[in-house]
């Protein structure tokens, strides 16, 4: 196993590392993002722990190759708010689209070079998806016509047997979001573009450990991992 530490928008004010883990055998190529909102915590803690856990040896690739962006946006998650603009309307609507922001754009350009079999953004959100179709806290969602709905499926159901709290099991949700970093992986880079968001109302080490078993489903089904 190999990693390879880089700067993503380099010389400005957004630029921040990424990681590149490549795996002993061939395989599928992954992409994580996190922190694309500067309020969302949990997701650039479980982001930050997996790439560690990955240095330490105590996580292993098995083959493939991982690139992880764990900290998207700095400047927001110095003051813990979202971001202005919302990075996730500025990413490429369509394939004469441009991005609207630097960092979507490097962002975009890095997804664009190693064009990923899946790309996982993680998010929060508010409430719970389960008892509330309109929020989307404790959720995996993509686009209604990806490849990947089957996988996204299991593992929901494989993540909420280990929940005992029914209220706050996760739930699919199928929609696009023009402008955001996952449908611009879809519809521009066929990527299986999944977005996983985990709720505010629970506590931080919770919704990590959720990330983080998520991130551990996502990178076996796609051969990664074991
Ligand atoms: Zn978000």
């Amino acid at each position: 196993m190999d990693i390879m530490q880089g700067e993503l928008a380099i010389g400005t004010k957004f630029h921040t590392s990424y990681y590149i883990v490549k795996g002993s055998g061939d395989g599928a190529t992954v992409m994580i993002t996190a922190g694309i909102h500067g309020n969302e915590t949990a997701s650039v803690s479980a982001a930050k722990q997996f790439v560690h856990s990955l240095q330490k040896g105590l996580l292993q690739l098995h083959k493939g190759t991982l690139i992880i962006v764990p900290l998207v946006n700095q400047q927001a998650y110095k003051k813990r708010i979202r971001g202005i603009p919302d990075l996730n309307r500025t990413f490429p609507r369509t394939a004469h689209d441009k991005p609207r922001h630097p960092l979507s754009a490097h962002l975009f350009r890095l997804a664009d070079q190693y064009r990923p079999a899946w790309y996982i953004d993680m998010h929060e959100a508010n409430g719970l998806s389960r008892l509330n179709p309109k929020v989307l806290g404790q959720s995996l969602l993509t686009d209604r016509r990806s490849p990947s709905v089957k996988t996204v499926r299991q593992i929901v159901k494989r993540i909420n047997r280990s929940i005992e709290r029914q209220a706050t099991h996760f739930t699919v949700r199928l929609r696009e979001l023009p402008g955001s970093g996952r449908t611009a992986a879809a519809r521009l880079l066929q990527a299986n573009a999944v977005t996983v968001e985990t709720s505010w109302s629970l506590p931080h080490s919770i919704r990590v450990k959720y990330q983080k078993n998520i991130l551990r489903q996502f990178l076996k089904r796609a051969g990664l991992m074991q």
